[in-house]
C-alpha cells in the first residue's frame, strides 16, 4: 500500500499583479497587496495525487499534505484537506523565514522524515508527490534537492501516469520529447508539471476541513540543519523591475494592414531581434589588471559604483595615495567632502574593499554539457560561449564536464565552441541519463578540480541535475539565469564574483543574486539567451579523464518508454508558422497552418516550414518533430507566427532569436501580445482564411 506527502505552498496571485503591488523603490513585491493562493501546480500535484491513489486501487492509503510558511500557510492545508488530504503538517517558524531553496529543502526533508517516523510508522512504500515549481520562486530546485538530502530517486516534470502490474509508470517531459519512467526502489520524489483534472471540494468535505485539527510543527521539533537566512547557501542583491521588451507588441485591427506588414516585415533588412545588446556592458577587468588601483568601476549595484566614483575623486582631491595610512582626521575630510552620500561605516568598509584585489573564488569556469544520442545540446555550446568570456575576464580557463558512455569524440566539439579543457566521465551505465548516477558523476569531477563557477542548462535535465550537484556539495544554485556577469562587491570583501539575473515571480520581478558560504558558484542558464561562439575547428585543447566507480545501485529509474520526434524538418527557413492548442484539432491545424504556409511561401517566394506548442504536439496536431521551444527546437527565422499559442516561456524561449514575431489569438489578453511585434485579436478560423486571401490579392 502506498501512501503519499504532498508539498503544497501558498503563494502571491501573480495572475492578478497590480501597478502598485511593487514597491517603486526596490522593485520588491508588497505582498499584503496581493491575495494568497494555493501555488497552481502544487494544487495539480495534490490531485494527480488522489488520482494516483484512486488507480493504485488502494483506498486505505493516506494521503498526508505538508506545508512551510507563516501560521496564515493554515488555510492551503485547509484547502488540501477539503479536496484529498487526509492529514495535515504545518511546518512554521520565524527561524526558517528568508531561506534559498537549500535551506527550504532541509527542512522540509526533515519535516518527511518525522512524519514517516511519526505519521507512517517507518514505512518506505509512499511517494512524495509536488508541483514542479512555485510561482514565486520559479527555480524547480527544492524537489530534487528534498530527493537528494533523502537519498530518493526523483522523477521531475511529469505529466501524466499509469498503474501496471502493480507499479505506477509516470510520463515526463524531456527535451525533445517524452519518457515514461518507473521509480526502482520506493521512496520517490515525483514533480508535476501538468495535470489539468482540478479537484473540487464538496460542502461536506469543506465543513469537515474547518474543524479538522492540524499537526504544526516548529523548527526544534523536526532539527533541521540548514535553516532561514543562515543556512542559505545565495542572497539576493538587488531586485528590479524587468526592461521594457525590445517587441513592438502592437495590435493590428484589419488583415489587409496585417497582409502589407507581413510583406514589409519580410523584406526588410532591419533586423529586430528582441534582445539587449549586451555588448555595451565594458568587460569585467580583475582589479589587479586595472590602469588604476582605485579604479572600482565593477561594482554590483550602481549606487556602490557611484559611492566609490565619489570617494575616489575625494581621496584624490586630498592627495591620498595610500589607504592603509588613512588616519581619522582624513576620514573626517572625506566624510565632510562626501556630505549626505554615505556614513562612517559605510566608508570604512568601502577603503577596506579599496585594499582587496584577490579575487574571492579560485579556478576554472565550467559548464556541465547536455547531450543524448551523440548530439550535444546547442545550449550547451551557448554556455561555452559565456563560459569563454567569464573565464577571460577571471583570467583563467573556461572546462566542460561531460558524463556519458563512448562521448570521446564529442571533445573536438566542444573545445571548438570555445572550451579549453575537457573532464570526461565515462561509464556504460551513463548511457542515458539518470539523475542519481549522472549527480554522482559530475559531483565528484567537480569536487576534484574545485572550478570557482559551473553552470548548467535550464533544460528539464539541467534543472534536475544542477539542484543535485550543488545540494551535495554544499553549493548556492540560482535558477533559469538571463544575465551572468563578473563583478566586485568590495564594500562587503568581494572581488570577481559571479552575479546572477533572473526573472522571478513569473517574470514581474528581475532579481540579481549572489553566491555564499560556497567553494563554487553555481547557476543554471536559460537557453537561447547566451551567445555562442562562431565554431574554430583549429582551437586546442586537453581531455581530462575523469574515473568514478558506479554500480547498478547507482541507477535509480527504469526507462520504460521515450518518445522523440523523427522526421525532416527545415528550421532554418526563413519563415516559420506554428499553430498552438488554440488550432482546437489536427483538422485544423492541417488545413489552416497549411493554406497559411502555401500562400506565404508564394507571396515571399521562400520555403516555409511548419511548427506547433508543446500542448498541440501533446493534442496530437502534429508529430513531436515539429515543436518549437525550451524542450523542442529554438528558432531564428526572419517571421515566425503564432497561431493559437498563448506564449508560456517555455515556448518562448525557443523563439528568442526571431526578427518579427506575428501572433494570432482569440484571448485580446493572450501574453503573446507582450511578446511579439504584430498581433490581431480573432479566431485563427477567422483570421486565417481572410489573411490567406488577402495574401493572394494583394
Ligand atoms: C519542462 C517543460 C518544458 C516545456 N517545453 C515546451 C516547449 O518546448 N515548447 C512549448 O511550446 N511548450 C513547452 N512547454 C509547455 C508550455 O508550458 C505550455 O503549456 C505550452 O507552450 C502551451 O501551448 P499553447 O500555447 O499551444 O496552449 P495554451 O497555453 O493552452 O494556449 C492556447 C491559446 O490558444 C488561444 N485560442 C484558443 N482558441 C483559439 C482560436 N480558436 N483561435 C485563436 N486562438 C485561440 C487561447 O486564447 C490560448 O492563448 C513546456 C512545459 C514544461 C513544464
Amino acid at each position: 500500500m502506498s501512501n503519499y506527502i504532498v508539498l503544497v505552498k501558498q503563494v502571491p496571485d501573480v495572475t492578478q499583479i497590480t501597478d502598485n503591488a511593487f514597491d517603486p523603490e526596490s522593485g520588491t513585491l508588497i505582498r499584503t497587496r496581493l491575495a494568497s493562493v494555493i501555488n497552481e501546480l502544487d494544487a495539480q500535484a495534490l490531485a494527480f495525487t488522489n488520482y494516483m491513489r484512486k488507480v493504485g486501487g488502494d483506498p486505505q492509503s493516506k494521503i498526508i499534505a505538508l506545508t512551510m510558511g507563516p501560521p496564515m500557510a493554515e488555510e492551503v492545508l485547509r484547502y488540501s484537506l477539503s479536496r484529498a488530504a487526509d492529514t495535515v503538517v504545518l511546518l512554521t517558524d520565524k527561524a526558517l523565514g528568508g531561506a534559498d531553496t537549500v535551506a527550504t529543502a532541509n527542512p522540509l526533508a526533515f519535516a518527511i522524515k518525522k512524519i514517516v517516523k511519526d505519521i507512517l510508522n517507518c514505512g518506505n512504500d509512499y511517494y512524495i508527490v509536488t508541483g514542479m515549481q512555485s510561482v514565486d520562486g520559479d527555480t524547480a530546485q527544492v524537489p530534487p534537492q528534498i530527493a537528494e538530502e533523502l537519498a530518493l530517486p526523483c522523477i521531475a516534470y511529469v505529466t501524466g501516469t499509469e498503474f501496471k502490474n502493480n507499479r505506477f509508470g509516470f510520463t515526463r517531459i524531456i527535451s525533445g520529447g517524452s519518457q515514461t519512467v518507473a521509480a526502482k526502489k520506493l521512496p520517490a520524489v515525483i514533480t508535476v508539471a501538468k495535470y489539468e483534472y482540478p479537484l473540487f471540494a464538496t460542502f461536506a468535505r469543506t465543513r469537515w476541513a474547518n474543524k479538522t485539527e492540524f499537526i504544526q510543527w516548529t523548527s526544534d521539533d523536526i532539527k533541521a540543519p540548514i535553516t532561514g537566512v543562515k543556512g542559505s547557501k545565495t542572497s539576493v542583491i538587488r531586485v528590479f523591475p524587468p526592461g521594457k521588451s525590445a517587441r513592438k507588441c502592437q495590435q493590428v485591427s484589419d488583415v489587409k494592414t496585417l497582409a502589407k506588414l507581413i510583406v514589409d516585415s519580410y523584406s526588410s533588412e532591419n533586423a529586430n531581434v528582441g534582445k539587449a545588446d549586451s555588448s555595451q556592458t565594458p568587460r569585467y577587468v580583475l582589479p589587479e589588471r586595472r590602469a588604476d588601483r582605485f579604479d572600482r568601476s565593477f561594482e554590483g549595484t550602481q549606487k556602490e559604483q557611484q559611492d566609490y566614483e565619489i570617494l575616489v575623486e575625494k581621496l584624490k582631491e586630498l592627495g591620498i595615495t595610500d589607504i592603509s595610512r588613512i588616519d581619522d582626521a582624513d576620514r573626517q575630510n572625506i566624510l565632510a567632502a562626501a556630505g549626505e552620500h554615505f556614513h562612517k561605516k559605510a566608508l570604512d568598509d568601502m577603503l577596506n574593499g579599496l585594499k582587496l584585489t584577490e579575487p574571492s573564488f579560485r579556478g576554472e569556469v565550467w559548464v556541465v554539457a547536455e547531450h543524448s544520442d551523440g548530439t550535444i545540446h546547442p545550449a550547451t555550446f551557448e554556455l561555452i560561449g559565456k563560459a569563454r568570456e567569464l573565464a577571460d575576464s577571471l583570467q583563467t580557463k573556461a572546462g566542460v564536464a561531460i558524463a556519458g558512455y563512448q562521448i570521446e569524440p564529442m571533445a573536438k566539439e566542444l573545445i571548438a565552441a570555445g572550451a579549453d579543457n575537457i573532464y570526461i566521465t565515462e561509464d556504460k551505465l551513463l548511457s542515458v541519463f539518470d539523475p542519481t548516477a549522472y549527480r554522482k558523476a559530475i559531483a565528484d569531477c567537480i569536487s576534484t578540480h574545485w572550478p570557482q563557477i559551473v553552470l548548467y542548462a535550464a533544460t528539464p535535465q539541467g534543472r534536475m541535475l544542477a539542484p543535485m550537484v550543488s545540494y551535495r556539495l554544499g553549493c548556492g544554485l540560482t535558477a533559469d539565469c538571463t544575465g551572468l556577469d563578473i563583478r566586485d562587491n568590495s564594500r562587503n570583501g568581494y572581488i570577481g564574483i559571479l552575479l546572477q539575473t533572473r526573472p522571478a515571480l513569473g517574470g514581474n520581478v528581475m532579481a540579481t543574486i549572489r553566491t555564499k558560504n560556497s567553494k563554487s558558484q553555481m547557476a543554471t542558464a536559460r537557453p537561447g539567451v547566451m551567445k555562442r561562439l562562431p565554431t574554430d575547428n583549429s582551437r586546442k585543447g586537453k581531455v581530462i579523464n575523469h574515473k568514478i566507480r558506479l554500480t547498478d545501485d547507482d541507477i535509480s529509474l527504469q526507462i520504460l518508454k521515450t518518445e522523440l520526434g523523427t522526421g525532416d524538418v527545415n528550421f532554418a527557413a526563413d519563415v516559420i508558422v506554428s499553430g498552438g492548442k488554440g488550432m482546437q484539432n489536427r483538422d485544423n491545424y492541417e488545413r489552416l497552418v497549411g493554406a497559411f504556409c502555401d500562400s506565404l511561401s508564394k507571396k515571399l517566394d521562400t520555403q516555409v516550414e511548419r511548427g506547433a506548442s508543446r500542448a498541440a504536439v501533446e493534442q496530437g496536431f502534429v508529430e513531436h518533430v515539429h515543436q518549437v521551444g525550451q524542450t523542442g527546437t529554438s528558432i531564428g527565422p526572419k517571421l515566425y507566427f503564432a497561431l493559437g499559442i498563448s506564449g508560456a516561456i517555455q515556448h518562448m524561449i525557443g523563439v528568442a532569436n526571431t526578427e518579427t514575431i506575428i501572433a494570432i489569438n482569440s484571448d485580446p489578453n493572450a501574453p503573446i501580445f507582450k511578446q511579439c511585434d504584430y498581433y490581431i485579436v480573432g479566431t485563427v478560423e477567422d483570421i486565417v482564411p481572410n489573411l490567406v486571401q488577402e495574401l493572394e490579392t494583394e
